[in-house]
């Protein structure tokens, strides 16, 4: 149980950076840290402004050797993608895009603003160059735990388990948090990163606040989050170590430089047996040229 003062928890600040436009604070990755478990990227959508928000918008573009997972707080979006997949989705569902080879999508905001977090799992080696999917899960499994309201987006929670796929052993939780404190059961051998969304928290002493990451390390088979007296929403993410050392760039996940600059040739190039079209009215995304290539390759 974690409940006392340790080093095994680390706090993280998450930066403020766009993506299309619209302001997000980047969790994960961040200095020294690649990946929670598969968990690989978590940016938090908060706009600064919620009552003259940009409209979320983002063309086609890419994916490999990941699984995008959507959730929304507040707002809704329409999901496109290369499969041929049209999906509405609300607050309470759960989007879930594995690429494997190559994926190519689009979201587009419907009401907004668009509160939530985009998330994405690093596929193991083993099932990164396989088939890419689509799954909309409407109906995922909740349950209360002390003072919070917990939804299990991913893996499970005591019996509730959530129908969504995996690739490697993981958890994704959304507390709605009464003020007080919970105790969340966690596995022994799962790291976790706790992010909370609108109000500061504690994870025992350690005070993180929105849009920052608290990291533990494994070994507890339960974690101690308060909330002050607003309560708090809040993102736990965790699984297995990946025991997998990736590479990120632009929109794509691999192991080497030239895994990327092949994904990166295939989207500019329009390769559309790895990516394919996509229903949108939305303009294409172009790729930054990569940083590694001298000029004169192409
Ligand atoms: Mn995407």
């Amino acid at each position: 149980m974690l409940s006392e003062p340790t080093d095994a928890i680390t706090i993280r600040e998450g930066r403020v950076t766009t993506v299309a436009g619209s302001r997000v604070i980047r969790v994960l990755p961040t200095r020294g840290r690649r990946t929670v478990g598969p968990w690989c990227f978590v940016d938090c959508m908060t706009p600064n402004d919620f009552d003259n928000p940009a409209p979320l918008e983002v063309g086609p573009h890419p994916h490999t050797g990941l699984a995008t997972v959507t959730w929304l707080m507040q707002g809704e979006a329409l999901h496109g993608d290369s499969l041929g997949t049209e999906q509405l989705i609300r607050p309470g569902q759960l989007n879930l895009m594995t690429a494997g080879r190559g994926i190519a999508h689009a979201e587009l905001g419907v009401t907004g603003p668009a509160f939530g977090v985009q998330m994405w799992l690093a596929q193991p080696d083993a099932h990164r160059n396989g088939e890419s999917r689509f799954e909309h899960h409407a109906d995922l499994p909740q349950l209360t735990v002390g003072s919070a309201e917990i939804t299990v987006l991913l893996g499970s929670l005591g019996e509730e388990r959530s129908a969504a796929r995996f690739d490697h052993p993981l958890v994704g939780l959304d507390l709605r948090m009464r003020p007080g404190t919970v105790e969340i059961p966690t596995e022994q051998d799962f790291e976790y990163g706790i992010v909370p969304m609108d109000q500061s928290i504690k994870i025992v002493d350690a005070v993180v606040e929105p849009g920052w990451l608290g990291l533990v390390s494994p070994g507890f088979d339960s974690i101690t989050i308060e909330a002050g007296s607003a309560g708090a929403r809040v993102m736990v993410v965790g699984g297995l170590p990946l025991g997998e050392r990736i590479q990120m760039w632009w929109n794509f996940v691999a192991r080497t430089k030239d895994e990327l600059t092949e994904a990166w040739r295939d989207w500019q190039t329009g390769n559309t047996d790895r990516f394919g079209p996509v229903p949108s009215k939305l303009a294409r995304i172009d790729a930054p040229r990569p940083t590694w290539l001298r000029s004169t390759e192409r």
